[in-house]
């Protein structure tokens, strides 16, 4: 049994609906059971919808519910037969009037909770997954809607709902199992699930439908997990920067974690923590070329000194310097509650006997933060930085990729270096401009030059 995803792109319209179709009718013998996104696009509109309502927008917001009708309906009238299309426009017609009855009921009340948020999101879960439903049967597979609802059983946090596990699966295997075993091909909507208890709809966050397959593959003991997306796997670099990167055919999930905070978006390793802890592989595979090897992560991958190179800019440095720190316990402590205090978060650290440089992404409240950290000793801010990352599980095991990294950095200049304690991630601060020159110095010496590991 597997459990196979897509994203919004890959049922973004009739085209990759039928596509996507054709992927699972090539995986039958394997037991699919196939969690799908929102067409693409569709939570953002959404959420704009529910925004709108709540500010008193309301001809704004119902002619958002409009179009986003008008899309659904034509999707299904391309990809069914008249009287089948009738019957799913209805289907779906009744969520897009509940939507617009929402829309009305938060322009009276003028006011957004997250649960009345969560109540609109979920619905472009599930109106795709009722969409494919009647897709995969008019192409010939015997497909089965599942409401999430049933199945994704969460606490009652909405907007970032915490899955409860044995639930979980508890309710996969009553509900999604016997599907399985009676040849049929279970279809349900990522993302969302419901309160335990209650019942009411919540979801897992931005994102969450690679949770939902993980959770829901984790609970039936899936032999895989396939993420179908548009992209085809995760790469040595990102291809925009650097020509020539290439397919990472296998990576271990700590470096899929690196890369994904550094920089990668293909999908954040958190949501495939549920499987990949429990041993069962996942893929990373593009859904416009099905033939592709994609990516494989797993818990531990072959060690390699270097799997990939990631970069992003926009970074702002921060040095506190102090001699008091010399000799004084519980500077650390202090200095990182400042950061604490004013929900920043900290991406790299280095420290030395007197000063302590980190990186910050989000300068929401750096001028705040900065007069608390002035009480710990003298602070520059060095705006317009950037990172480059090398990351290999066996970068640290000895050999020369350290002293390689650093030579083919070059004449560039580096503001801060820092190797995680892992010692998979090598991560080099420069000037943001530097960024792209630094990767693709990197690249080319570990994937392109002649002596390339
Ligand atoms: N549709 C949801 C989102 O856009 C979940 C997902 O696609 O994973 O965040
Ligand atoms: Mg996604």
């Amino acid at each position: 049994m597997i459990v196979c995803k897509f994203g919004g792109t890959s049922v973004g319209d009739a085209e990759s609906i039928a596509r996507t179709a054709t992927i699972i009718a090539s995986r039958r013998d394997r037991q699919p059971v196939v969690v799908v996104s929102a067409l693409g696009g569709t939570t953002n509109q959404l959420l704009q919808v529910a925004e709108q309502s709540a500010k008193g927008q309301l001809i704004g917001a119902l002619r958002a519910v409009e179009g986003l009708r008008d899309r659904h309906l034509t999707q299904a009238r391309l990809l069914l037969d008249p009287a089948e299309a009738d019957e799913v426009s209805a289907e779906l017609s009744a969520m897009f009037d509940e939507l617009a009855a929402l829309a009305e009921a938060l322009k009276t009340l003028g006011d957004l909770t997250p649960r009345s948020l969560d109540t609109i999101a979920a619905l472009g879960e599930q109106l795709s997954s009722v969409l494919v439903v009647a897709a995969f049967r008019k192409l010939g597979l015997p497909a089965e809607h599942v409401d999430a609802r049933e199945v994704m059983i969460t606490d009652g946090n909405f907007t970032r709902a915490e899955p409860q596990a044995e639930a979980i699966a508890e309710a996969a295997q009553r509900v999604v199992m016997p599907l399985i075993r009676a040849g049929r091909i279970p279809v349900m909507g990522g993302f969302f699930g419901a309160a335990q208890g209650t019942g009411i709809t919540t979801t897992l966050g931005r994102g969450g439908s690679d949770y939902s397959a993980s959770l829901v593959g984790a609970a039936l003991q899936a032999d895989a997990i396939e993420i179908w997306t548009d992209v085809d796997g995760m790469l040595t670099a990102d291809p925009r920067v650097v020509e020539g990167a290439r397919l990472i055919e296998r990576i271990g999930f700590e470096e899929a974690s690196e890369l994904a905070s550094f920089g990668a978006k293909v999908l954040h390793p958190n949501t495939i923590a549920p499987a990949v802890m429990r041993g069962i592989p996942v893929w990373v595979l593009n859904s416009r070329k099905p033939d592709g090897t994609g990516t494989l992560i797993t818990f531990d991958a072959p060690r390699r000194s270097v799997t990939a190179i990631a970069g992003k800019s926009g970074v702002t440095l921060v040095k506190v310097r102090s001699p008091r720190m010399l000799l004084t316990e519980g500077f650390m402590r202090m200095l990182f509650d400042v950061f604490g205090r004013h929900h920043t978060s900290v991406d790299v650290v280095a420290t030395s006997e007197v000063s302590v440089s980190v990186t910050i992404d989000d300068v929401a409240s750096l001028e705040a933060l900065v007069v608390d950290l002035r009480d710990l000793g003298d602070v520059t801010i060095e705006r317009n930085r950037g990172i480059v990352s090398v990351v290999g599980s066996g970068l640290s095991d000895g050999g020369s990729a350290m002293a390689r990294a650093l030579g083919a950095i070059g004449d560039i200049r580096v503001h801060m270096l820092s190797l995680s304690a892992s010692g998979i991630n090598l991560t080099i601060v420069v000037d943001g401009e530097q960024v792209s020159p630094a990767m693709r110095r990197l690249h080319d010496e570990f994937f392109t030059s002649a002596t390339a590991a």
